[in-house]
């Protein structure tokens, strides 16, 4: 609905999509049936089929195909957010799409086994870390998951339920309750993820969470030398999974905000767009990636998810 072309100025969500290649099960089941997207990455397109004959043609900000290495990915969903924090904006990336779609994989893997395979964050976090100078800048992570409106923290499992502060003033937003760790190196970021890790998965485990269920794991980085000068320099990544809580419906409403350029976005509905606040303001600059399968029997969330997306730009 918004100037497609104007991709340069901050404050409007650019949308990729990425396409999960079959994994094993839809090799064997769908092996008869082709895939229910065709994407036309030089185009920017991606076909949605209809029927056998017919198909709905959808342009985005980036096509992604299921060859699309991690790199490239990071390269064209996440570096120009990590390279407008470093100049002080605020920054968002999220990821949004069915289950087992890639969310994980695209954001948070570790890539420990392979360094081609690590994700949106470790990258963001190398390329954080050389772009800063520790003596004047710290670099600090909180790393949350978002449950029916429950805030827990990932860091910190028996801190289950964090309340959001507003400052009534400014309308910033904190968490007073997270805990917030200082990233001095690369390392210390990988073990942070990977207790985070283990505790999301203990929580969901406990709380019986199916995985289809919303969930939201928030990371922020603050660099106080920049707060001052700028509109303070804040990173969120997000990993989300289905549209079917309040938060991912709010955020929905605040993404068509955004993208209608309206002067209300009504950040206020959810905690997760309350968290999100900054990335919605007129010099953030946010990064959606909306993953999707190559199944036909998908073929509904698939169209749901392209429709999410859509709306964003
Ligand atoms: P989600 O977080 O959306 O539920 P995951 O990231 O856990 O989905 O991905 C589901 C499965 O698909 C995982 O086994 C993951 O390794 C695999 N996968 C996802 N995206 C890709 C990709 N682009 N290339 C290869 N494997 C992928």
């Amino acid at each position: 609905s918004s100037n497609k072309d104007d991709s340069s100025v901050h404050g409007r969500v650019r949308v990729a999509v990425r396409l999960r290649p079959r994994n094993a099960e839809e090799l064997a089941a769908d092996a008869d049936f082709g895939d229910c997207v065709e994407l036309q990455p030089e185009l920017k397109r991606l076909k949605l089929r209809r029927n056998n004959w017919d198909s709905d043609t959808y342009e985005f900000d980036e096509v992604l195909t299921e060859f699309a290495s991690q790199k490239r990915v990071y390269e064209v969903v996440a570096k120009p957010v990590v390279e407008s924090v470093l100049d002080g904006y605020n920054g968002t990336v999220m990821a949004y799409g069915q289950t087992g779609t890639g969310k994980t994989y695209t954001l948070g893997r570790l890539g420990e086994e392979d360094t081609a395979a690590r994700g949106i964050m470790v990258r963001a976090m190398e390329d954080i870390l050389a772009g800063v100078s520790l003596e004047t800048d710290s670099i600090s992570v909180s790393y949350l998951q978002l449950y029916m409106e429950t805030i827990q923290d990932l860091l910190d499992p028996a801190n289950d339920n964090i309340s959001i502060v507003e400052e009534p003033k400014t309308g910033d937003v904190s968490l007073p309750g997270a805990t917030v760790v200082e990233i001095r190196n690369q390392q210390c970021f990988l073990e942070l993820l990977r207790l985070g890790e283990a505790h999301r998965f203990a929580a969901n485990t406990r709380l019986n969470t199916e995985s289809s269920r919303s969930h939201a794991i928030l990371m922020q980085l603050e660099r106080p030398s920049l707060a001052i000068d700028k509109s303070g320099s804040e990173g969120h990544t997000l990993e989300e999974a289905k549209s079917i809580n309040l938060s991912l419906s709010a955020l929905g409403k605040c993404i068509n905000a955004l993208a209608e350029n309206s002067a209300h976005v009504p950040v206020r509905d959810s905690k997760l767009t309350r968290l999100l606040r900054d990335s919605f303001g007129g010099t953030a600059r946010t990064s959606l990636v909306i993953t999707i399968g190559p199944s036909p029997r998908h073929r509904g969330e698939t169209a749901s998810t392209i429709m999410f997306g859509q709306r964003a730009m």
